[in-house]
């Protein structure tokens, strides 16, 4: 009752979020095992480091500012440390990769599952996959990608005041059409009166994500979704209190370790060199993989450009500080 009174007294703000449009179809393909070498495959892991660009909320449960919230939500922690836990940040990963590809709908609620078109609904069967549960998994397959936790390295811990926030009938409307895939944008920060435990803008946490057997276009993917295309950059989001421009990430890669198997007959680096790359060796390689995802059409450039222009940072608009 409290939603709708107010919501009748006060002008709804533009949206703090804005919708990338499904693809044409889902392409699916028989995903790689973990178990034997592939040759056309490699493996790795990234090193990096993540950096706060606005505070950040992760709390454990549901995630939303609303009427009916706890007021303090805290950090996830393990040992005491706070840490940006690993499943956040590959569903944050995944959902830009999702976006930008020929992928299923996955990982949402009933209540847009029932929405989605045929066709596009969440991949079902292990030997038939889209891109997104290649990499990330799907129902009876592991996938390719693991996130660990991230631990933070420094900043600190501050108390944020975040608007209630709310939407006139959320959760009531019936979808008929799924309209796309949803984003949230980049903003200034809205304060308010709600106290939320966040780590505060300019923190930093350390960032490993391990690849296994993808291909040079699925690194390319990869990489296009951490942000680094070199035409269509963006920052991504992460945890709670996003419409209120939380969680904005600046994901920087420090190195690359690949591993020595695949790596001199594949890649035609110089078998002297050190598997490690850094600098503007890894730079090349990582533009080199990004343009083979692009000749494999595995990135869909209609859509990244739409990703691209929702996720953009900076973005000088200014988050609701209440009815949207
Ligand atoms: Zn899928």
């Amino acid at each position: 009752m409290r939603q709708y009174q107010r919501g009748r007294e006060e002008q709804a703000a533009p949206k703090p979020f804005a919708f990338v449009p499904l693809p044409e179809r889902v392409n699916r393909n028989r995903p790689t095992g973990h178990d034997k070498y592939h040759s056309n495959h490699i493996s790795g892991q990234i090193r990096g480091t993540i950096q706060a660009l606005s505070p950040i909320h992760i709390g454990s449960g549901i995630i939303d500012i609303g009427d009916d919230v706890e007021l303090i939500k805290t950090a996830v922690k393990t040992g005491g440390n706070i840490v940006l836990p690993g499943s956040s940040l590959k569903g944050a990963v995944r959902s830009v990769v999702e976006a930008i590809s020929g992928s299923c709908v996955s990982k949402v609620s009933s209540q847009v599952r029932r929405a989605v078109p045929k066709g596009f609904a969440e991949c079902r069967q292990k030997d038939n996959l889209c891109v997104a549960c290649r990499m990330f998994g799907a129902m009876g397959f592991q996938g390719n990608i693991s996130i660990q936790d991230a631990p933070k390295t420094t900043g600190d811990i501050k108390t944020e005041h975040v608007p209630e926030l709310y939407a006139p009938g959320r959760g009531q409307r019936r979808m008929r059409d799924v309209p796309g895939r949803k984003f949230y944008k980049h903003g200034e920060v809205a304060t308010g009166s709600t106290p939320v435990e966040a780590c505060q803008e300019d923190s930093t946490f350390s960032l490993v994500l391990q690849v296994d057997n993808l291909t040079q276009s699925e690194w390319g993917l990869l990489f296009t979704a951490l942000g680094h295309h070199p035409q269509h950059s963006f920052k991504l989001k992460i945890g709670g209190a996003k419409p209120v421009c939380f969680g904005s990430i600046d994901i920087q890669i420090d190195e690359i370790q690949v591993q020595e198997q695949t790596r001199s007959r594949y890649l035609n680096w110089d078998v002297a060199q050190d598997a490690v790359k850094a600098g503007d060796d890894m730079a090349t390689w990582i533009q080199m993989c990004i343009a083979a995802a692009e000749t494999d059409s595995l990135i869909q450039q209609d859509l990244l450009s739409q990703l691209a222009e929702i996720l953009k940072y900076p973005n000088d608009r200014n988050c609701p500080t209440g009815l949207y």
